[in-house]
């Protein structure tokens, strides 16, 4: 694992080196990258651990550009200065340079000799042989080639929540005010706002595909278009992303949607359900059995009202209990967005954020919140800039001098403590009571056994001004699987003492998830949905983590950040029930 994930980084900053040379930048600069590439694929250590100690610039060759770069890319698996770079070359040229190996230079020679503009064509050159006509390329290295950029095309990975939703939601926009178009939605794993995506799909109603065709395709995101059929149509958009689209007739769009949203396992029990009742359900309709006389499919909630189900959000839909819920009438009411009346995990330029309190509190009060918590690093986060103990006392003052100007907007002052290695938080009893909330997370020592693990955050939630244990695992989808931990004891103790667990909102931690979620509602323990926004952009995360929440069949009660203030803040108040 360890030396596909630093491999990954390294083939990421030979990229950048590859397209500033293309440009002709710098050589210093150049050089500077593929150092830092060089000793990156050549070290032992898990990078993304380094990254979350914030030690990458501890790595020779790794200044603050570098390291901002590397740590941008192992959050969302993506650099924006990467794309943007990738649009100064030729068409084509920054995709042909993530085949490793190939190299500017000859990426350059078969675009410009051959039109090769993609991998898949790429291949298909080496295959028939047209690459070793080109000067500077021998059999062996067409060999090499070749192996080298079908490893890249079957690189199949599951896109984050976070890149999948912006996309097809950029699709729907574009298209939804076109008069051939009814109605559009995403379906699939995205209507059902699942952490990773497989295929980004979306469903049009229409009475003229042609027309809806002919929009998709032509759309100028579309840098490619892969296929293109009567109802059907995929494309290839400008962020390299597929995106399929399927144009149903009106009178069975809610058959359709239904039935594309899934998952598949709860369309196989709607499916019995029906038979049972005499019915047979597709995506084209519920007809009834014997005279196949077609009884709904125009809207999805006819479809659940005629299954005698009351109808229910796609989070919902993975069977997990939820038609059973739905036959006795008793679906929770899930937490939604605007429920949520503060952010309680929020990094400023006093840490590792790249914003001023001020303007966190000013994005803060533009989502419509009512408060926010400030909670930056503790002082043995170095590198993240974590706060010594003058500094809290500082940047408290700081806060209290601007609670007046923001008034009735409320901030809170908070920390996000380290739990150390042994299990005591990063400041001591005086410090700590200085801070209207006290939130704990585990940052290092991510290789300790689980019984070391379980002992440090036991000692944090039992210590008595610990509110919200954050990030329970350590996770980062499709990068690292977090430390090991008995996540059902740690769940147990919180609720014993009234701790609230987070639900980090940022798109590759999403932690918990949304099965612990439910469990963690199952035992009585809040959830605090929180952005950890290092930015005033990050501040709309918070929608990914409401949808965790909604998976995990969480209603406005379960969450202590859609608590009024005031009950919040009695609530933070309080002193804890004993262990
Ligand atoms: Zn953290
Ligand atoms: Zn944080």
């Amino acid at each position: 694992m360890t030396a596909i994930r630093n491999k990954d980084v390294a083939e990421m900053l030979e990229g950048i080196a590859d397209l500033l040379e293309l440009k002709g930048d710098s050589i210093y600069r150049i050089a500077a990258y593929r150092e830092a590439a060089r000793r990156i694929d050549s070290m032992t250590e898990d990078i993304a651990n380094i990254d979350a100690e914030g030690r990458l610039e501890e790595i020779p060759g790794v200044g603050p550009s570098i390291s901002a770069k590397i740590d941008e890319y192992l959050r969302t698996g993506h650099l924006g200065y990467l794309d943007s770079l990738g649009k100064q070359v030729a068409p084509g040229l920054a995709e042909l340079l993530r085949v490793p190996g190939l190299g500017a230079r000859r990426a350059e020679l078969v675009n410009k000799e051959l039109g090769i503009k993609s991998v898949a064509e790429l291949v298909e050159a080496a295959r028939e042989h047209r690459l070793d006509k080109l000067p500077g390329i021998r059999e062996k290295m067409e060999e090499k080639i070749l192996r080298e950029a079908l490893r890249v095309t079957q690189r199949t990975k599951r896109l984050l929540l976070g890149v999948a939703l912006p996309a097809a939601e950029e699709v729907v926009g574009l298209l939804r005010d076109h008069p051939a178009v009814k109605r559009i939605d995403p379906a699939g794993s995205i209507r059902r706002m699942k952490e990773t995506i497989g295929d980004i799909d979306i469903l049009v109603a229409s009475d003229r595909p042609k027309d809806v065709m002919e929009a998709f395709t032509t759309l100028p995101i579309a840098r490619e278009v892969l296929a293109k059929g009567t109802t059907r149509a995929s494309i290839l958009t400008e962020a390299n992303l597929q995106i399929d689209i399927r144009v149903i007739k009106p009178e069975e769009y809610g058959s359709a949607l239904q039935y594309f949203s899934g998952s598949k396992s709860h369309n196989i029990a709607l499916r019995e359900l029906a038979i049972r009742r005499g019915l047979k359900l597709s995506e084209y309709g519920l007809f009834d059995d014997r005279s196949d006389k077609r009884l709904g499919g125009r809207t999805e909630e006819e479809i659940y009202e005629i299954l005698g189900l009351d109808w229910m959000p796609p989070e919902l839909r993975e069977n997990r209990g939820e038609i059973e819920a739905a036959l006795e009438h008793r679906l929770p009411k899930l937490v939604e967005e605007k429920d949520i009346l503060g952010d309680l995990h929020l990094h400023t330029k006093w840490s590792d954020g790249s914003d001023t309190v001020e303007a966190m509190v000013e994005a803060a009060i533009k989502r419509g919140y009512k408060y926010a918590a400030i909670t930056d690093h503790s002082r043995s986060l170095g590198v993240a800039g974590g706060l010594s103990d003058e500094e809290v006392r500082e940047q408290r003052r700081l806060i209290e001098g601007l609670q007046d100007k923001y008034a009735p907007f409320r901030i809170l002052h908070g920390s996000e403590v380290n739990i150390r290695t042994d299990g005591n938080l990063d400041y001591d009893e005086e410090t700590l009571r200085l801070f209207d909330i006290v939130t704990v997370s585990i940052h290092g020592g991510f290789g300790q056994t689980r019984e070391k693990i379980d002992g440090r955050i036991s000692s944090a939630l039992r210590h008595p001004l610990t509110r919200v244990l954050n990030h329970p695992t350590g996770r980062l989808i499709g990068k690292r699987t977090g430390y090991a931990v008995d996540l059902e004891e740690v769940l147990k103790l919180a609720a014993r003492m009234d701790t609230a667990v987070e639900i980090n909102a940022q798109p590759d931690r999403l932690d918990l998830d949304d099965i612990w979620a439910r469990r963690a509602k199952q035992l009585g323990v809040m959830g605090a949905i929180d952005s950890d926004a290092h930015s005033t952009g990050h501040l709309g995360f918070m929608r990914y983590g409401v949808a965790v929440a909604r998976r995990g069949w969480l209603e406005k009660k379960d969450v202590l950040n859609a608590l009024p203030l005031n009950r919040l803040l009695s609530r933070l108040h309080s002193s804890k029930k004993a262990a």
